[in-house]
């Protein structure tokens, strides 16, 4: 079946904002450096990984219904100019730049957590995937902390998949580091329609975060499907087919591995953002007027369970912190099984 193209082009947007912001013309950064809008909001985790700071990075090739980051990018406000009006939003150290080397910020989180031994220094998004050479350096010397001191840090990656299904060789340049990264792709949809509505991004793509996940997994990286907004996924209408967007989502992660829908991650719609009045607008213009979180969560559990594949709680009620679980059995046997 033909599919006609409709929505953002998800290269041509991301090319856009990398050259406004770092000035390259190439499809994500090859230099060690991370575009930051926010570093190292201190949040508690898994009692078995002691503290996560997360970083918020800019840049990003889709414009979701509920997030700020790409509103500027969409409307031609890039990102490096709304930081320059806003720069009351960086920490003090920080303030005023935009651009950071990742290994000043990676001192920067060493500093800040002191002394803890198991950490993870957390980016989500924006999109972290531009930044592919930045993550590296920042794993490259969690690799190294780990060596000299013997802390473990685990660099947690929270992203839409879309460079890695994009670029077959994206994660080449990863090769090495899967002891201490930790990725979180989150799923916006099960088909076209239902992808383009919540993403703004062609329909086409709607795949994507399946196929990164399943080249994560098979190169040996800790990484779950998660993101699932689930006052967005589906509603009470769809919910009533045979077939529905939480039926697909179990078959298409079956599809990879029989065991990998039990490692989904969910969480309600929030808005962290600046405008929340104008993201509550934008979720309206695409039809989220009346969205039912619980629904929909109710939906996932019960027909997960009947399939026989109980959703895991190792991220209950998942706060939007990008999914770390390096110490979950199913997900260690499933990369297992790939070897
Ligand atoms: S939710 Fe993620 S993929 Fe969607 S616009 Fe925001 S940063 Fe981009």
């Amino acid at each position: 079946m033909s599919y006609k193209a409709s929505g953002i082009n998800p290269a041509e947007l991301g090319e856009a904002v990398l050259k406004r912001v770092y000035g390259t013309d190439k499809p994500f950064m090859d230099e060690p450096v991370l575009a930051l809008y926010n570093i190292g909001r201190k949040i508690e985790h898994d009692p078995n990984w002691g503290l996560c700071y997360v970083s918020d990075v800019l840049i990003c090739n889709y414009s979701c219904a509920h997030c700020w980051v790409s509103i500027y990018a969409r409307n031609g406000i890039l990102e490096s100019d709304f930081m320059r009006k806003k720069p009351q939003k960086f920490v003090s150290n920080f303030r005023g730049k935009i651009i950071h080397p990742a290994d000043t910020i990676f001192d920067y989180l060493e500093k800040k957590s002191g002394d803890v031994r198991k950490k993870i220094f957390a980016f989500t998004g924006g999109e972290t995937l531009f930044h592919r050479a930045g993550l590296k350096v920042m794993g490259e010397l969690a690799k190294q902390a780990a060596r000299e001191t013997g802390k473990k840090i685990i660099i947690g990656i929270d992203t839409n998949g879309w460079l890695i299904a994009e670029h077959k060789d994206y994660l080449d340049a990863w090769e090495g580091l899967q002891d201490v990264m930790s990725l979180y792709v989150s799923i916006k949809g099960t088909e076209p329609k239902e992808f383009q509505r919540f993403t703004g991004v062609d329909g086409r793509y709607y795949d994507y975060p399946f196929i990164a996940l399943e080249r994560l997994l098979k190169r040996g990286f800790f990484a779950i499907p998660g993101g699932i907004v689930l006052n967005t996924f589906a509603d009470k209408h769809s919910l009533e087919h045979k077939i529905n967007p939480v039926t697909r989502l179990h078959e298409r992660l079956s599809a990879i591995h029989p065991e990998l829908p039990c490692t989904i991650s969910y969480h309600a719609v929030s808005m962290r953002a600046h405008d929340p009045k104008a993201l509550s607008r934008r979720m309206k213009s695409r039809g989220y007027e009346k969205t039912t979180p619980s629904l929909v969560k109710e939906s996932l559990i019960n027909y997960f369970n009947k399939q026989g594949s109980p959703i895991l709680e190792h991220l209950p009620e998942n706060k939007g912190i990008p999914g770390i679980v390096l110490k979950d059995k199913t997900l260690t046997e499933i990369i297992a099984s790939f070897k």
